[in-house]
């Protein structure tokens, strides 16, 4: 059993990242598996060394430590080209050249949630008609058809990828890889086995799912988890600062006190009491934890 906390270092970790980092720990160490921590840098715009460092200093002060040594994403590029070609090879893969105001202005109506699925328009573009140096995107062709999948906290999903999303892309026009398909890559090589994250991901699971088959590769069980959100029932991000771990720890608040919130929230606690995640292990239960978005006030 093998599990992986798998942050992005474009910021300091909010409450939302650690109640990630906190529910995948226990859920592996409680059933004697490893925890692996991977640096998801691929965005070289976004990403900071220096908040990957601070990530892991604040991963130790916590009390959640990681085994093995550390993947960085932005060391990995031969081997995501590796698999971006054998999709290439199977003619799976096409470029595409539409700027953000093409996609917009093709998109697929009746999406209200802010998705965007991408039309098709470039499929069928071969890299010599369009010339090499052109800079474009490269895509990924997806059936007509439903991938289906049980997510280990909220069930059965059943998904049709060509409405969720359309061809989805593999690496950005400026040569940065796509989430989707390195987390599939390392997930596979770092042999996880099981993925728990915030069920915004929840989405993103049925195009990974088609990728893993696709290439052949041993797909992982996944559990999502729910989020945590301000008082405005807006989910965390970078920008609620007050519960921010820089704050938090300025504020001189505890690891204990912070995990007993955490673990008052995924429902292992009656209260908030402080506590050190070890202490936690023989209390967890997934039953437990909710499935409706949490306020979270600390
Ligand atoms: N790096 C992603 C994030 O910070 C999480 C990826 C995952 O857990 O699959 O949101
Ligand atoms: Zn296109």
């Amino acid at each position: 059993m093998v599990s992986r906390f798998a942050p992005s270092p474009t910021g300091r970790m909010h409450l939302g990242n650690v109640f990630c980092a906190l529910l995948s720990w226990l859920s592996a160490k409680s059933k004697g598996g490893a925890w692996r921590l991977r640096i998801e840098d691929l965005d070289p715009d976004r990403s900071r060394r220096d908040f990957a460092l601070q990530l892991m200093d604040d991963l130790q002060w916590l009390g959640l430590p990681w085994d093995g040594e550390v993947v960085w994403q932005s060391q990995r590029s031969d081997i995501y080209e590796h698999y971006l070609n054998q999709l290439q090879d199977a003619g799976l893969t096409y470029p595409c050249y539409c700027t953000r105001a093409d996609i917009m202005a093709t998109q697929a109506p009746h999406e209200t949630d802010g998705r965007i699925v991408y039309a098709g328009t470039c499929r069928g573009k071969t890299l010599d008609e369009m010339g090499k140096n052109t800079p474009h995107a490269t895509r990924l062709m997806v059936p007509d058809e439903i991938i289906t999948f049980c997510d280990g906290h909220y069930g059965v999903q059943e998904v049709n990828l060509t409405k969720h999303c359309g061809d989805y892309i593999l690496r950005r026009k400026d040569g940065a890889w796509a989430y989707q398909l390195a987390v599939v890559v390392d997930d596979a090589l770092m042999g996880i086995t099981e993925v728990v994250r915030g069920r915004d991901l929840l989405l993103s699971t049925p195009q990974q799912l088609h990728l893993f088959r696709t290439l052949g590769l041993q797909e992982p069980t996944y559990i999502h988890h729910p989020l945590l959100i301000n008082e405005n029932g807006q989910r965390l991000c970078k920008r609620d600062k007050s519960l921010d771990l820089s704050v938090l720890r300025e504020k001189h608040k505890t690891p204990d006190e912070i995990v007993g919130f955490l673990a008052f929230w995924a429902g292992i606690l009656p209260s908030p009491t402080p506590m050190k995640p070890q202490d936690l292990l023989p209390l967890f239960k997934w039953e437990n934890v909710p499935t409706d978005d949490i306020t979270a006030c600390i």
